[in-house]
């Protein structure tokens, strides 16, 4: 099964992923992880995409193609995956075409209200990456990561200045990827309004539709 995630930032896509692998036994591959892996790691490829994150813009298209070229070949791609944050442009799909071909891709709907909030309260561990929310999902312990332990953190890119750049960038950029997939008749969409456990109640039987 090979899934593109579609949403705007804090649709919630990581969370479905999250489920979708568990569920049906194929990766996830977030090209935000990814980056922000080369950024914590100090590449020269990480340093650069650390510029354009940190402002709320996209990195440059050759850079994620790159990128998620490199993570296809994988040889656990090899049974299907789940693309969480790519393609965000016009370019990175028409690129991801001549790289695979894609069996259904799941919109993520949810207003620009819910998401705001849902972003300010984000905090991700530092160790793991573990995605929580200080009002929905809570850690156990205040700062302090469930599953490993590790510090939370408020992203850079997740302060409200950024915020509102992403969302410029998101309805320029990528919200013409709904039609382009539309028009292939590729296209699912799902309400994700409510919580994570909710939203996939309604994403898996359209999932498990295309197995
Ligand atoms: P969100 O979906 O909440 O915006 P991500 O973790 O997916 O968060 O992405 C964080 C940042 O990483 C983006 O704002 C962008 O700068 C960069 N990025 C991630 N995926 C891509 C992509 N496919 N193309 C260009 N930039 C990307
Ligand atoms: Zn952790």
């Amino acid at each position: 099964m090979k899934i593109i995630l579609l949403g705007a930032p804090g649709a919630g896509k990581g969370s479905q992923a999250k489920l979708m692998v568990d569920t049906y036994q194929i990766p996830q591959i977030s090209t935000g992880d990814l980056l922000r892996t080369a950024k914590a790691a100090g590449t020269p490829l990480g340093l650069e995409a650390q510029r354009y994150m940190d402002a709320g813009l996209l990195v440059p298209d050759e850079v994620v193609i790159g990128l998620v070229r490199e993570r296809l070949a994988q040889p656990d791609c090899q049974g299907g995956f789940i693309l969480d944050g790519f393609p965000r442009t016009l370019p990175q799909a028409e690129a991801l075409a001549r790289i695979t071909d894609i069996d259904r891709v799941l919109s993520i709907e949810v207003a620009p209200e819910v998401i705001i909030g849902r972003l300010t309260s984000r905090r991700s561990c530092q160790k793991c990456g573990q995605v929580y929310n200080l009002v929905s999902y809570p850690p156990r312990t205040a700062g302090v990561c469930d599953s490993c332990g590790g510090e939370l953190y408020l992203r850079d890119d997740d302060r409200e200045e950024t915020i509102r750049k992403r969302f410029e960038t998101y309805e320029a950029q990528t919200r013409p990827l709904i039609q382009h997939y539309r028009d292939q008749g590729l296209l699912l969409t799902v309400q994700g309004g409510d919580t994570v456990e909710e939203t996939f109640s309604r994403a898996r039987p359209l999932l498990d539709a295309c197995r």
